[in-house]
């Protein structure tokens, strides 16, 4: 089976973990910190938190930021459920957004009637979390100026999109977004096997990251209650969690940070390839703007209808091509449902949903086996159009 996505693991990366294994230190060691630099580094972001994955990630974010029992969170439909969770874990509501059908980012359109609404039934969001689908930067300066107006903060999820550019500056630099997510799953940009991080420019955010991360507890003797000469002494000041990444997922992680731009320059030419050869079919592919450059964590196709796409992912399946769906909207989930949630909440999502159909993009996939998709992707879009 050619999967839709996969890790790409070298020498280089299995010596980088080997060398951990063989030091002193397997966690809290001096490998994490070295990777949080590299990210941030690359990224162009202040500060760094290196996390046991995103999901950990979105949910410290959501917290440093002070969500909790009576606020509001808002995410897009279609996205992974972790995106939705983290505010349900500190006890928030949840809202959706609908999407662009061009590009299955947040309509920002959609967002600003949503909050002129909400003005008026005073409850606007304490947090908007926009989703980089695909690796397709959302529209962020929009985004922006909106939370500036209406006053609330912005979680992006970038677990698609490390490497993706907007304006010509990298996705996590802290421009638009108050904490910015990254997750290192084996299917997303860069791997640490399990991983995540969050960035941000704010000094404050940024440790109470890092307290949360490990218990809420503080070393720091100008953070302490009750500052003490001992050097034993440590305070635990708020209640935290234990969400570290290890020192062998870091060396994995900064390894891999060596190659992101080898696997982004694979991504690319496998999409613009993509685009090329399935120009003529009856498929639409997700609109991508001047101003951003995607990372092409996956390539969707939109089948023309619900049925279509059934009987292409049946076929390419049976074929040996491990296609996917990228989402199923949150909003249609039991637990969401049991919320209140119904179908025909969100109809660009849904409508969405309804004709995506993911095909393999990862740094691995060779000339040959991309024949094989779009010959496989042809045959069934044809079969398809007969009934
Ligand atoms: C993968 C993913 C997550 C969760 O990442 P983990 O590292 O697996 O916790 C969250 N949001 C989106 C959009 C994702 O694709």
């Amino acid at each position: 089976m050619i999967p839709y996505g996969r890790q790409s693991i070298d020498e280089s990366d299995i010596e980088a973990v080997v060398e951990v294994l063989r030091s002193d230190w397997l966690t809290q060691g001096p490998v994490g910190p070295a990777f949080e630099q590299s990210v941030a580094s690359y990224c162009g972001a202040p500060y760094a938190v290196a996390v046991s994955n995103a999901t950990a990630a979105l949910h410290l974010a959501c917290l440093a930021l002070g969500v909790g029992p009576g606020d509001l969170v808002w995410t897009s439909p279609i996205s992974f459920v972790a995106s939705a969770n983290c505010a349900r874990y500190c006890g928030a509501d949840v809202d959706f957004v609908d999407i662009d059908p061009g590009t299955a980012n947040i309509c920002t359109t959609a967002l600003e009637q949503k909050l002129r609404a909400a003005r008026l039934a005073r409850r606007i969001p304490k947090v908007l979390i926009p989703v980089d689908f695909a690796g397709n930067p959302c529209d962020l300066r929009k985004i922006r100026e909106l939370a500036d107006t209406y006053g609330f903060a912005i979680i992006e999820d970038a677990s698609h999109a490390l490497g993706a550019d907007y304006e010509g500056t990298r996705i996590g630099g802290g421009k638009f977004a108050d904490i910015t997510v990254l997750s290192f799953h084996p299917v997303k940009m860069v791997t640490t096997a399990e991983g995540g991080m969050a960035l941000t420019a704010n000094a404050v955010l940024a440790d109470k990251l890092r307290q949360l991360r490990s218990h809420g507890i503080t070393r720091a003797p100008d953070e302490m209650e009750f500052p003490s000469p001992d050097k034993w002494r440590y305070e635990q000041i708020d209640l935290g969690f234990n969400y570290r990444l290890t020192d062998v997922q870091a060396a994995l992680g900064n390894s891999q940070m060596h190659r992101l731009n080898q696997f982004l320059d694979a991504r690319r030419k496998i999409a613009t390839s993509y685009r090329e050869k399935l120009a003529p079919l009856q498929v639409q592919f997700l609109e991508q703007a001047e101003d951003r450059r995607s990372s092409h964590h996956l390539f969707v196709v939109r089948l023309k209808s619900a049925c279509a796409r059934r009987h292409v992912y049946n076929a390419m399946r049976g074929a040996g091509v491990g296609v996917n769906v990228h989402y199923i909207p949150i909003h249609l989930q039991p637990y969401y449902r049991r919320l209140g949630f119904a179908p025909g909440d969100f109809p660009a999502a849904e409508a969405y949903y309804d004709s995506a159909l993911s095909i393999p993009i990862f740094p691995g996939l060779t000339p040959s086996m991309q024949e094989t998709v779009i010959r496989e992707l042809q045959a069934a879009v044809h079969e398809a159009d007969r009934f």
